[in-house]
């Protein structure tokens, strides 16, 4: 059948990890389409100060490419960036990039999906979202906002020209962003106010450095480096994993280790204002060493009253009270339901992604969609995103999808698509399983969906490489 021309959306770390299996299977007809002037994806978007994976890097990295520089057990965020930048040029996946084009439509017709994009058409046998999960950031709606003097900003669009050192900081939200900004920012402004809606478990994660010794063993004893990746997998995989889908020991030891960890706060009344109201990881677990240290300095202030609205000197909270600020930081999150949109997406039949997701994004195991044929996604609807390593679930989902763009190589397959039962089977599945995880506990997060249930995996991250693994063809309507 000849090689099927590819089109992957998006130049971030999924986007990457596709075209290099891509690459590497022999296909070199692949174009990626980044709307932005530069590959990283969440890590060229990201740029605050103290951005930082809480994965440990020697997991949150490529299997078949690790780093031995790593310089700490949770790397910062430019760090990854460079990272990912010497992986694409080590590639020559650079040169497959379109920078500065984004995708707006593509329709399937005639076998085809025929794309639009910002610099014009194009066509493709195959096409691949690697469009991310947290990409678009959410604005709060707190009333006058846009009345402030100052600077204002998302924690994602982080203006680096505003400066910071001695002047009123305020940063709005407690998520792992806000934490992170927190704990890094301390001590520069002359006052740090964190306004906090609701408190957040932490857990104790101190970020040791590898020094140059480790990391000259490192690259002279690459199996040092699967060592490395195979402990920190392990260790996730049957602790913090395991936590979140069943109660066992595993959550009665996190939830006593971020128990335990509050009790560093020592003043009673800012522990009392500090303690969440809902169990450990109902939220996304936060992961931080220096959280407790930073809100406790003299010059951090923790403001748990509600914010009111926002005025041209600062931020009114519900007592009345006016916070005078120079600088207003929002680490409000973004929006996880927005998967491949505002992406306009058709089938030939007419079908469109908007109508098929009007009730929240549903997939066929996280990577496909029934009556939207040679369509697959990286990070899909459900993918195990919790606090795994999400460069492992992109490498288990650009495997499965290779198999598909190999069969169709091998002449036995024309269209592919799962059906609409087998997709039900599986979310109906899902369905069952998810109120058993830690994350239907009674809190509010970003993780759930309009039906009130999470858009999260609720089995583990090796269950889903498995099933990957194993393609049920019998799911799938085939042409060809
Ligand atoms: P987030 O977890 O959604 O947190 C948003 C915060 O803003 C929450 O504290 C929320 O309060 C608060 N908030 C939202 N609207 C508000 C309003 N109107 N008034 C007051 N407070 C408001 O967002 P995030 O911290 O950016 O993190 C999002 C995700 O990004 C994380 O869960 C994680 O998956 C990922 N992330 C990962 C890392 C990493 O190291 N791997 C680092 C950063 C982020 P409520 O809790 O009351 O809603």
């Amino acid at each position: 059948m000849g090689d099927p021309r590819v089109v992957i959306v998006g130049a971030g770390m999924s986007g990457l990890c596709m075209a290099i299996k891509l690459k590497q299977a022999g296909l070199h007809d692949v174009t990626l389409y980044e709307k932005a002037d530069a590959l990283g994806g969440t890590w060229r978007d990201n740029t605050y100060p103290g951005l930082t994976c809480d994965v440990p890097s020697r997991f949150y990295q490529f299997s078949f490419a690790t780093n031995p520089g790593w310089t700490h057990l949770y790397s910062p965020g430019p760090e990854i960036r460079d990272y990912l930048e010497r992986i694409a040029d080590r590639y020559g996946i650079r040169e497959q990039i379109v920078f500065g084009t984004e995708v707006t439509a593509a329709r399937h017709d005639d076998g085809r999906w025929r794309i639009t994009t910002s610099r014009g058409p194009d066509e493709a046998d195959f096409l691949l979202t690697a469009t991310g999960v947290l990409h678009h950031p959410r604005l709060p709606d707190i009333p006058g906002l846009d009345a402030f003097e100052g600077p204002t900003f998302h924690s994602a669009r982080w203006d680096h020209d505003v400066p910071l050192k001695g002047r009123r900081v305020a940063v709005v939200g407690t998520g792992s962003t806000g934490v992170q900004i927190t704990s890094d920012l301390a001590g520069t402004p002359s006052r740090l106010l964190l306004f906090q809606r609701t408190a957040q478990w932490i857990l104790p994660a101190p970020n040791r450095e590898y020094g140059r010794l480790t990391r000259a063993a490192h690259r002279r004893m690459p199996v040092l480096d699967r060592l490395g990746y195979r402990w920190h997998e392990a260790v996730i995989s049957h602790v913090l994993s395991q936590a979140l889908i069943k109660p066992g020991w595993q959550r009665r030891l996190i939830g006593a280790l971020c128990r335990r960890n509050l009790n560093k706060v020592t003043d009673p009344d800012l522990r009392a204002r500090l303690t969440p109201p809902d169990e450990p990881m109902c939220k996304r677990l936060i992961a931080s060493g220096g959280f407790y240290d930073a809100v406790q300095r003299p010059d951090v202030e923790v403001v748990t009253d509600a914010i009111d609205h926002v005025e041209a000197r600062g931020v009114v909270t519900a007592d009345g009270r006016l916070h005078e600020i120079d600088v207003l930081v929002l680490a409000t999150g973004f929006d996880a339901h927005a998967y491949v949109r505002p992406m306009d997406l058709t089938t030939s039949d007419g079908r469109t992604l908007e109508a098929a997701w009007q009730d929240g994004p549903r997939a066929y195991q996280t990577v496909a969609l029934p009556g939207f044929p040679n369509f697959f996604m990286l990070m899909g609807p459900h993918s195990p995103i919790g606090n795994y390593s999400l460069i492992a679930i992109a490498e288990a989902q650009a495997d499965y999808i290779l198999g598909w763009i190999r069969r169709w190589r091998a002449g036995l397959v024309a269209s592919m698509a799962p059906t609409a039962d087998a997709t039900e089977r599986f979310n109906s599945d899902m369905r069952e399983a998810l109120p058993r995880t830690i994350w239907t506990s009674g809190c509010a997060s970003w993780y759930l969906g309009k039906d009130g249930l999470p858009e999260l995996w609720p089995w583990t991250p090796r269950e889903h490489a498995s099933m990957l693994r194993t393609p049920v063809f019998d799911d799938f309507e085939t042409t060809g």
